[in-house]
């Protein structure tokens, strides 16, 4: 579970981490009143759960009350990267003479938490690792092991701290591992963590996201008003829909609509179109039996999406029948029709009936079932691969 930045900010504080002050708003006039109160030039940042803010427009900085009242105006009657802004972090403005960052994470290859910090703050950390790698100094630490003040300072002179702003570097590297620990987090993020021109170090951006099967065993993040949720504003609308409907589905960015049976065949087949050229526009698992209501579901999700511009169909029948899935299809087939070209492999339990059933529809009903090639075990999945990467070009 991801947390707004306000969220994570209040676990900072917590922790002894320092941030600038501010408050949550909700409407301009609140922007205006905090502004007011604290009398001097504010930063207001968009609370969506998506990084990447200052870029799109989502933070914007104000040196009078009025201005804050505009500003916050601004952005709560846009979008940003596609999200409403609901409520606004008001901040005092730092003045900035360098910007960090300083993360935690799980290295899952590993099986090590990860402390890093770049001398490079404010951009994405990622960008920074393909191009300076040499910015980026990392302490991996054993699970079961502590973050010792010696590691912080030792990324903090990394960071050209010294003196006591190594030792307060040290000790924000310190808390920010104790909170990673604390809340079972798999990601807290300082970007930028600033040094201000006055020579403090003070986290200008808070990122968390909490390990979901955790949760439970954190009574205390709801009792400060950070509730459990679904990520919805995460969600695409089609993912919400696919999730209403029960079924394991992801859009992706590409333009093969995926329709696969089971989950490991989609991976596999994400796989092979990826190999192939190509690019999935979505991930999806029938999530249970294929029952014909089911199918119909999963080729909507594919046949509604504009950027699908053709289909990937690979069934395997494991302990579900492939004449029933083909039966499943062919309803919908002759119910709604489809507007995309889709090429179908049908293996496994009785795959020859399904084809068999395919072909037969087919020949009675050539103009239904124009823009769709019916393969069974006879054609390799690679080929099947290449003609939806084909299919997909040619559209
Ligand atoms: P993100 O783009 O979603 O990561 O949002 P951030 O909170 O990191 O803000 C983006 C950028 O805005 C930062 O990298 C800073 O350069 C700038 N920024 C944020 N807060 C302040 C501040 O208090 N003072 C100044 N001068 N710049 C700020
Ligand atoms: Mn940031």
């Amino acid at each position: 579970m991801r947390l707004y930045e306000y969220e994570a900010k209040k676990l900072f504080s917590k922790f002894g981490i320092p941030i600038s002050s501010g408050e949550v708003v909700e409407t301009a006039e609140q922007a205006r009143g905090f502004a007011e109160k604290l009398g001097k030039p504010v930063v207001l940042k968009a609370q969506i759960l998506s990084g990447g803010r200052g870029k799109a427009g989502g933070v914007k900085f104000a040196s009078s009350p009025q201005e804050a009242k505009k500003k916050a105006d601004e952005l709560l009657s846009t979008k940003i990267k596609g999200f409403p802004v609901n409520r606004i972090l008001v901040d005092e403005k730092l003045n900035i003479e360098r910007e960090f960052y300083l993360g935690i994470t799980l290295d899952r290859v590993n099986y090590k938490i990860v402390v890093l910090v770049c001398s490079e703050g404010g951009v994405e950390i990622e960008e920074v690792a393909k191009r300076s790698p040499d910015k980026i100094k990392r302490i991996s630490v054993d699970v079961d092991q502590s973050f010792y003040p010696f590691m912080g300072n030792s990324l903090a002179g990394f960071m050209g701290a010294k003196g006591d702003s190594l030792k307060n570097v040290g000790k924000i590297a310190v808390s920010l591992f104790k909170l990673f620990k604390a809340c079972d987090a798999k990601l807290v993020e300082i970007n930028p963590l600033i040094l201000t021109q006055d020579g403090k170090y003070v986290a200008a951006d808070a990122r968390m996201s909490i390990d979901d099967d955790a949760l439970f065993r954190h009574p205390e993040l709801a009792e400060m008003g950070i509730e459990k949720r679904h990520e919805e504003g995460e969600m695409t609308d089609r993912e919400k829909q696919a999730r209403e409907w029960g079924i394991p589905y992801l859009d992706l960015d590409g333009d093969i609509g995926m329709f696969p049976g089971g989950a490991g065949f989609g991976i596999m087949g994400n796989d092979f179109i990826h190999y192939y050229g190509g690019k999935p526009a979505n991930f999806m698992d029938s999530g249970g039996g294929p029952t014909p209501e089911r199918l119909a579901k999963m080729l909507i999700l594919l046949d509604e999406n504009p950027n699908v511009k053709a289909i990937f169909g690979a069934r395997f029948g494991g302990i579900s029948r492939c004449d029933d899935f083909a039966k499943g299809v062919v309803m919908f087939l002759k119910e709604h029709g489809l507007s995309k070209p889709m090429v179908l492999r049908m293996t496994g339990n009785v795959w020859q009936e399904g084809v068999r059933i395919f072909r037969e529809e087919q020949e009675a009903h050539p103009e239904i079932f124009k823009n769709i090639e019916i393969h069974g075990i006879e054609t390799p999945i690679e080929d099947i691969s290449k003609r939806a990467v084909e299919l997909a070009k040619k559209a």
